[in-house]
C-alpha cells in the first residue's frame, strides 16, 4: 500500500503506545500498526489503536462550529460565546457558570496546557471533571500521604516479583494510573521469571484469569480486606519499614487496625480469613512486591481509604520507592524543583450538599444538585470540554433532564453526543491526525521514564483553529479581556520562566527570564514553545544550556521520533515528599476518622444484589462506540449475573431484565456467567446512545443502555467526593420476551 509513513502516540488510552501510520496523498490515515521502534510499547497495538484511522475520518465528526444547531464560521461562533457568556455572568455572577472537563481532555495537549487557564478565566467554583467519577480518591490519598496529589506511585511491573492488584483489569483497560503498553505481556513476564500475580476483583476478569490467584471480593469491601492485610502484617510482625522512609503515624495506624481481624472482615468481604493471612504473608515474604489498586478501589464508598491502604501496604512491606516495588516516575516535562504547598481539601464546599472541594474541583455527583436547586450561585450555564456526563456521571439521566433548563451550554467536542446535543454552541476540535501530541498528564505514570512528542501528521486546513487555540480563545473570552491566545501563551511562558529563575535548585536559577525567552523564539508554534520550555526545565532537560546533551523539544522530535527511553524508575521520594512535616503521613487524621464508618459497615445489612461496572477492550468510556470495527464480539452492553442468582430469579441467557435502583431502571439483556460472584450484577458504562438529537449514527444503531441511569448520585466516597459506581443496590425483574 502506498502513502507516506508518520509516527505518533496513540491518544486513545493511558498505555501511550507508539503508532506507525500510513497516510495517503489526501491526508487520510489508511493503516495503523504498532511502532516497533517505540522503546516503551515495542510494537504493541490493541484493537482500539488499530482503528485510529476510522476514528480520524469518521463522517459524523463535526467539521465546523454550530450555534443552536446551525453551522457557522469560527468568528461567529466565538462571538456567540463572548456575548452569551458575558450575559450569564452579568445576570448571575461567575459561579453561575460551571465547567465540566471530560476524560479525553487528559489525553490531549490542549487540556493540560490550557484547561487551568480556562478555569481561572471563568472564575467559578463550579469546576467538575471526570476525576470525581474515576481516580480522585487516589489523588486525595497520595495528597495526604506524600503532600502532592499527583505523586502517585506506579507498580514497577518489569522488576517486581509479586504483584497484588485490586479493582484493576488492565487486559481490558490497558492500564490506568500506570502507563504500560502490553500490560498483559508484562504480567506474564512476572510469572515467567518466577514471580506471582494475585488479582482481587468481584469478577473473574481476563486479568484475573491470567493471574496465579484470583480472590473474589464483595464490591465496596476492598478497604476492609486491606485493613485486615495491614492487621496481619502488624499482628505477625511482618512489617519491614526501612530507615530510608521517613514516617509519621506508624503507632496510630497499628492501633487503628486492631479491630479489623481477618476473621472479622471475612464474612463481609467474602475472602476467607486464612486466605487473607496467607496473602499478607506472601506479600511480606516477596523480595520485591507492589500493591496496585485501580478504578474498582476508587469508585466505591470507601474509595479514599482503599487507595490509602494500597500504599500503606507498599510502605509497611518496604516496597515504596524501591526497585520492583511502587515507584514514582520522573516525567521529563515536570521540573523537580517546583515548590508545592502541602495538600488539603475542603477549601470551599458545594452550595447544596456542602461537599468539600478536592484539587479545586467539586464532585460531579453534585453537579445536578447545583443546577436544579434555586438560590444564589445556582448554575445557569455549563461549559463542557471533551465530556459526556449524561453517560458518565452518576444518575446521568437526571443531568440529561436538567441540561435543557440552562441558559447556555458551550461544548468543545467533535461529536453531537448525549450531552452536547444540549449545547447552544459547539466548538469541535480538529481530527487527531491534525493534532500534535505530548502526553502531559500520563507521562507521569509510565513504568519507565519515557518521553515522546508527535507533531501533527497532516496540517490543519486554513482557518481551522487547533484545539489549543479553541481553549485559549475560550479562556480569553471568559476573562472578558481583549487578550489574544498569543498574549495568554506569553503570559504563561514569562510567568513560568520567572518562577524558574527564582527557584533554588532550578537549572536556570538567577538567570534573566527575557534572555531565556529568546531561546524559545525559534519560529515554533506557541504550543511547541511551551512544551520546549517545560522539557528544557525538566529533570532530563537541557536547562537552557546547563546540560548541552539534555532534552529539548527539537531534539525529542528530530532525534527520537519513536520516543526516548529515559531509563528504569529511580528512587526519588526526597523529590516527591512535600507534606508539612517533610515525612510520609502514614495515618492522616481524616482517614483515621473515616475508619469509624468502615467499622460500622462491618455490621450493616447487605443488599441482596449490587451493581458494578465492566470495562471492555474495544470501548473507552463513551468515546469509541461510533467506530464500526469496535462493535460486536465482547463489546456488547449485556447484564452479567451469576448463574445461581439467575436460576433463583428465573432469568435465562438472552432474557430481558429490568434492573431497578433508587434512581431509576433500565432494561438489559441478561448473560449469566460464573465470572461474576453471587450477589453481583455487572453492566458496562458509556452506553445508552438512543437519545434524540445526537449525530453518532453507528452508535445509535447499537445503543445499549446507560448504566448511569441507575447509578446513584447520593452514593459517594465522602473524603474525595468520588462517585460510588460500584456496590449500588439493585433489584432484577425478568421481563416477557419480545414477540
Ligand atoms: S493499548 Fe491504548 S494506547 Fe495502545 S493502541 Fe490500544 S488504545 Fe492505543
Amino acid at each position: 500500500m502506498g502513502g507516506r509513513v508518520a509516527y505518533r502516540t496513540c491518544p486513545l488510552c493511558e498505555a501511550l503506545c507508539g503508532l506507525e501510520l500510513t497516510v495517503d496523498g489526501a491526508g487520510a490515515v489508511t493503516s495503523v500498526r504498532g511502532d516497533r521502534d517505540d522503546p516503551l510499547s515495542a510494537g504493541f497495538l490493541c484493537p482500539k489503536g488499530a482503528t485510529l484511522g476510522r476514528l480520524d475520518s469518521d463522517p459524523d465528526r463535526l467539521d465546523g462550529p454550530l450555534v443552536r444547531g446551525v453551522p457557522v464560521g469560527w468568528d461567529e461562533a466565538f462571538e456567540a460565546v463572548r456575548d452569551e457568556l458575558a450575559g450569564v455572568i452579568a445576570r448571575y455572577g461567575r459561579d453561575a457558570v460551571a465547567i465540566y472537563v471530560g476524560n479525553p481532555t487528559a489525553h490531549s495537549v490542549a487540556g493540560p496546557l490550557y484547561g487551568s487557564a480556562l478555569i481561572k478565566a471563568l472564575g467559578t467554583r463550579n469546576v467538575y471533571t471526570a476525576s470525581t467519577a474515576d481516580q480522585m480518591p487516589k489523588h486525595v490519598s497520595c495528597g495526604h500521604l506524600f503532600g502532592d496529589p499527583l505523586a502517585i506511585p506506579v507498580p514497577d511491573l518489569d522488576r517486581t516479583d509479586h504483584l497484588l492488584m485490586l479493582g484493576a483489569n488492565p487486559l481490558e483497560s490497558n492500564g490506568s494510573l500506570c502507563s504500560a503498553p502490553d500490560f498483559g505481556g508484562r504480567l506474564k513476564a512476572i510469572r515467567a521469571r518466577g514471580g506471582r500475580v494475585v488479582v482481587v476483583d468481584p469478577r473473574r476478569t481476563r486479568t484475573a484469569a491470567l493471574a496465579d490467584e484470583h480472590l473474589f471480593v464483595r464490591p465496596g469491601t476492598d478497604a476492609h480486606l486491606l485493613m485486615a492485610l495491614v492487621h496481619t502484617l502488624f499482628a505477625e510482625e511482618l512489617t519491614a519499614v526501612p530507615d530510608r522512609l521517613p514516617l509519621n503515624g506508624l503507632d496510630e495506624l497499628r492501633a487503628l487496625v486492631v479491630g479489623f481481624t481477618p476473621e472479622r472482615v471475612a464474612p463481609v468481604t467474602g475472602v476467607p480469613a486464612e486466605v487473607i493471612r496467607r496473602t499478607a504473608r506472601e506479600l511480606a515474604a516477596a523480595e520485591r512486591a507492589a500493591v496496585y489498586g485501580r478504578i474498582g478501589t476508587c469508585t466505591q464508598e470507601f474509595g479514599t481509604l482503599a487507595s490509602w491502604l494500597v500504599d500503606v501496604l507498599n510502605v509497611l512491606t518496604g516496597n515504596l520507592d524501591s526497585p520492583g516495588g511502587a515507584m514514582f516516575p520522573r516525567a521529563a516535562h515536570m521540573p523537580v524543583y517546583r515548590r508545592r504547598r502541602p495538600f488539603t481539601t475542603g477549601r470551599w464546599r458545594s452550595r447544596v450538599r456542602g461537599l468539600p472541594e478536592a484539587m479545586g474541583e467539586l464532585p460531579v455527583a453534585t453537579l445536578a444538585d447545583e443546577i436544579e436547586t434555586p438560590g444564589e450561585g445556582q448554575i445557569r450555564a455549563l461549559v463542557t470540554v471533551g465530556g459526556n456526563p449524561v453517560l458518565s456521571a452518576p444518575d446521568g439521566a437526571r443531568l440529561d433532564r436538567l441540561l435543557p433548563s440552562l441558559d447556555l451550554v458551550i461544548s468543545v467536542d467533535p461529536y453531537l453526543n448525549e450531552t452536547t446535543r444540549h449545547a447552544h454552541v459547539v466548538l469541535p476540535p480538529p481530527r487527531p491526525a491534525q493534532t500534535p501530541h505530548y502526553d502531559l498528564a500520563l507521562l507521569a505514570f509510565t513504568v519507565r521514564d519515557y518521553a515522546r512528542y508527535s507533531p501533527p501528521v497532516v496540517p490543519l486546513p486554513d482557518g481551522r483553529p487547533a484545539e489549543t487555540e479553541i481553549l485559549a480563545r475560550l479562556a480569553t473570552l471568559a476573562a472578558g479581556t481583549d487578550a489574544t491566545p498569543a498574549d495568554l501563551d506569553e503570559l504563561v511562558i514569562m510567568s513560568t520562566l520567572g518562577k524558574a529563575v527564582a527557584a533554588l535548585g532550578s537549572p536556570v536559577h538567577g538567570r534573566n527570564p527575557a534572555e531565556l525567552r529568546k531561546v524559545l523564539a525559534d519560529g515554533a508554534s506557541p504550543t511547541e514553545q511551551r512544551l520546549d520550555m517545560m522539557l528544557r526545565l525538566g529533570p532530563y532537560g537541557e536547562g537552557f544550556g546547563a546540560d548541552p546533551n539534555g532534552l529539548t523539544l527539537a531534539r525529542l522530535r528530530d532525534e527520537h521520533p519513536h520516543g526516548v527511553d529515559l531509563g528504569p524508575l529511580k528512587p526519588r521520594l526526597d523529590e516527591v515528599l512535600c507534606t508539612a512535616s517533610g515525612r510520609i503521613e502514614l495515618c492522616p487524621p481524616a482517614f483515621a476518622a473515616d475508619t469509624d464508618r468502615l467499622a460500622a459497615a462491618l455490621d450493616a445489612p447487605r443488599p441482596d444484589l449490587v451493581l458494578i461496572g465492566r470495562r471492555q477492550l474495544r470501548s473507552n468510556n463513551s468515546w469509541l462506540h461510533n467506530v464500526p470495527e469496535l462493535l460486536g464480539g465482547s463489546n456488547t452492553c449485556t447484564l452479567h449475573l451469576n448463574p445461581a442468582d439467575a436460576q433463583r430469579l428465573g432469568i435465562t441467557e438472552g432474557a430481558r431484565v429490568r434492573v431497578t435502583s433508587r434512581t431509576g431502571d433500565v432494561e438489559a439483556v441478561a448473560s449469566p456467567t460464573d465470572t461474576v460472584m453471587p450477589g453481583v450484577v455487572s453492566l458496562p458504562h458509556g452506553w445508552g446512545h438512543d437519545l434524540p438529537g445526537t449525530r453518532t449514527r453507528v452508535a445509535t444503531a447499537r445503543p445499549g443502555v446507560n448504566v448511569n441511569a441507575i447509578t446513584d448520585d447520593q452514593l459517594i466516597d465522602p473524603l474525595s467526593g468520588n462517585a460510588a459506581f460500584n456496590g449500588v443496590p439493585v433489584t432484577l425483574t425478568p421481563l416477557p420476551s419480545p414477540l
